[in-house]
């Protein structure tokens, strides 16, 4: 059994709710909390042979399960108080952070799987076109370059903009092993100011529930753009 396999292992035994496995059409992995019945859902593609990343997806999936039972109900519950129209772009910006801190505890359990995953993804995003794309294509790039600083040690994507690159120190602000309610709050707001179209402010309200406040005009609304990237899942 290799790294990844003892990982999934290791965080399925954590975990107290049962996992459904969900195969889907779609080449994207997700993980979903179904409430009513108390059970994580991760969807996938079948597994074929040939993807030798399918494990590592699966884990990262299994690490926002993990995630869901460990840290206080808000951090994997996203915005449901948001201003009116901003939902999905709201939505970008947790997941990014989220994301962040799902990387923490793939280096911790596997440093040497992902050091290789995180190479093999700057090689890929290399050949493509990240000027004039949308705020969410922005928010990978600038995650991928702040990966690649922190566990390759090398400078990528520093050329493609001050977003990117505002981005990336955003996220280098917090280690990714030290995921809290706090630190994403923290995080996602640092990623609202680097947008000027996305002034917005998470504050803590009582319940357990975001609020995400309006500080300047309406963000404008997301380009039509198609998404260059498959991440956030
Ligand atoms: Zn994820």
């Amino acid at each position: 059994m290799n790294h990844i396999e003892k990982s999934i292992k290791l965080v399925k035994s954590k975990l107290k709710y049962k996992v459904k496995h969900n195969i889907c059409d779609e080449p994207s992995f997700s993980w979903d909390f179904d409430q009513d019945h108390e059970i994580h859902i991760i969807s996938t593609p079948t597994k074929s042979n040939s993807d030798e990343s399918w494990d590592f997806s699966f884990l990262h999936e299994l690490i926002h399960a993990l995630h869901k039972e460990i840290l206080p109900i808000k951090f994997s519950k996203n915005p449901t108080n948001v201003p009116l129209g901003t939902e999905r772009e709201v939505v970008n910006y947790f997941n990014t952070v989220k994301d962040w801190f799902v990387l923490g505890n793939l280096l911790e359990y596997c440093p040497e799987e992902t050091k290789f995953y995180i190479e093999k993804e700057v090689e890929e995003f290399s050949g493509k076109e990240t000027t004039n794309v949308n705020v969410k294509n922005l928010l990978i790039v600038g995650m991928i370059s702040a990966e690649a600083k922190l566990i390759l040690k090398k400078d990528f994507f520093t050329d493609n903009g001050q977003d990117v690159l505002s981005v990336r120190n955003e996220l280098l602000k917090i280690d990714p092993k030290l995921p809290s309610v706090d630190n994403l709050a923290a995080l996602v707001n640092g990623l609202f100011n680097v947008f000027r179209s996305f002034k917005l402010s998470v504050s803590k309200n009582e319940q357990d529930d975001w609020e995400v406040n309006l500080n300047n005009e309406l963000p404008q609304k997301e380009s039509n753009i198609e998404n260059l990237f498959k991440k956030f899942s």
